[in-house]
């Protein structure tokens, strides 16, 4: 359980103005000079020693990432920082938060992680439904600007550093880097083939790490209290502090902070009023945004919510987005509707995930209604693990791991409604 003192967003629900001012109080652009003068090298070794992993989903260290990028920017081709502000993951919202209620958190970041990796910019890639939240990182960049934060010798650092805003219009295949490089561009929003990889050819062909926003709106905080203080919260391998976004069938949904590792339970008792009905009721929670496989509540109750804990569940943390469904959740129209999505934002680029994500959405909705033959949800498996792995990007598994989970979890269901259907009908012939 986290400690109120150890919380990083102390502004999460808009409590105080999320102005240069107020943010000021509450600490932020607090010598930010002084945390830079440290010296690049040794910001990207602090914020490997805090165990820092990506918040975007992936959980890939943070500090090796930046460690990628070139240590001599050669004239003509600089280094770019990219920001993933582009949140369109089912169930995911906890960036919206921080842009909201914090975006001076997320702005000094970007100079400190961009000064880190000798980048010459940020660009903030922001989904196009987040209007209110892209008006607040438009005045809040215009504030730091104004105040000399960032722009030329930032925060007097000696460091020249830009930081821009653009927003997307709203293509969920944006929010996969390359797509996202991509649309930044110019171009439709199509993911690349990788290699090359960001650092070596990323945004306008030169060396790019994108990042969470998450994973950039802690990283002042960290540097302020030290890598070990962050690395003391968790537990191996998943340290510090995580938000989590808590939806559906609990009674008080919500965005909180809390500690990686802390046991399901205890989150939902501690900050959503425990499940809507008492934990009897609990069915099946997605624990980590759409796209990982769901698990059932007898397994989730004790798991510990961290990369490695819901890895060993055979699902995942992603973004941390926790769907939970009682009783009441006809739970595979659910993973059909989880399964359109997929279908309908398939940027169609490869087959496998352009046509397997159609057809997979069409099983579903025949096993919704019971009229698949029982031998289909096998052939429905095969063409999940066909589509896995095969695609230029990751859309492609995760419209598959959900059906996967389904069918690992609650395949006597869906025999069920086969059964009963099959049943109605042949009495009705009678
Ligand atoms: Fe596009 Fe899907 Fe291929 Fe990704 S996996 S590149 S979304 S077609």
């Amino acid at each position: 359980m986290l400690a109120d003192a150890d919380r990083i967003f102390t502004n999460l629900y808009g409590f105080q103005p999320w102005n240069l001012s107020s943010a000021q109080k509450r600490g932020d652009w607090d010598n930010t000079k002084g945390l830079m003068a440290v010296g690049q090298d040794a910001i990207i070794d602090a914020i490997k020693a805090s165990g820092l992993r990506g918040r975007g989903g992936a959980g890939f260290p943070t500090g090796m990432k930046w460690s990628f990028m070139p240590k001599d920017p050669q004239p003509g081709r600089p280094s770019f920082l990219v920001i993933n502000a582009d949140e369109s993951e089912p169930g995911s919202c906890k960036d919206r938060e921080i842009i909201r209620n914090d975006p001076h958190k997320l702005i000094e970041g970007a100079l400190i992680a961009g000064y880190a990796m000798r980048a010459r910019a940020a660009y903030i890639y922001i989904r196009g439904e987040y209007i209110r939240e892209a008006e607040v990182l438009f005045a809040a960049v215009e504030e730091a600007y104004a105040k000399g934060l960032i722009g030329k010798n930032a925060s007097k650092s000696g460091y020249d550093f830009d930081v821009f805003v653009h927003r997307g219009a709203g293509a969920y295949i944006c929010g996969e880097e390359t797509a996202m490089l991509e649309s930044l561009e110019g171009k439709k929003g199509q993911p690349r083939l990788k290699p090359p990889f960001p650092a070596g050819v990323g945004l306008y062909g030169c060396p790019t790490t994108v990042n969470n926003v998450e994973s950039i709106a802690v990283v002042p905080t960290i540097l302020r209290r030290g890598a070990a203080w962050f690395a003391g919260i968790g537990r191996p391998k998943n340290e510090g502090t995580k938000l989590f976004q808590i939806s559906g069938h609990v009674n008080k949904p919500c965005v909180v902070e809390e500690a990686m590792g802390i046991p399901f339970r205890e989150l939902i008792d501690k900050h959503c009023g425990g499940i809507r009905g008492g934990w009897d009721n609990l069915l099946a929670v997605i624990p980590g945004g759409s796209s990982v496989p769901l698990v059932p509540a007898h397994e989730i109750m004790d798991a510990p919510m961290d990369f490695d804990g819901l890895r060993d569940l055979k699902s995942g943390l992603g973004t941390a987005a926790i769907i939970v469904m009682d009783k009441s959740t006809d739970i595979v129209r659910a993973i059909s509707r989880i399964s359109y999505f997929y279908k309908h934002e398939s940027c169609g680029q490869c087959t496998p995930c352009r046509e397997g994500t159609g057809w997979m959405w069409r099983v579903m909705e025949r096993l919704r209604e019971g009229d698949a033959a029982p031998e289909e949800i096998d052939l429905l498996l095969d063409v999940t693990t066909e589509v896995e792995g095969h695609t230029i990007c990751a859309l492609g598994d995760a419209a598959a791991w959900p059906i996967q989970g389904l069918i690992r979890h609650f395949r006597p269901e869906l025999e069920r409604r086969i059964a009963e259907k099959r049943g109605g009908l042949r009495e009705a012939a009678e």
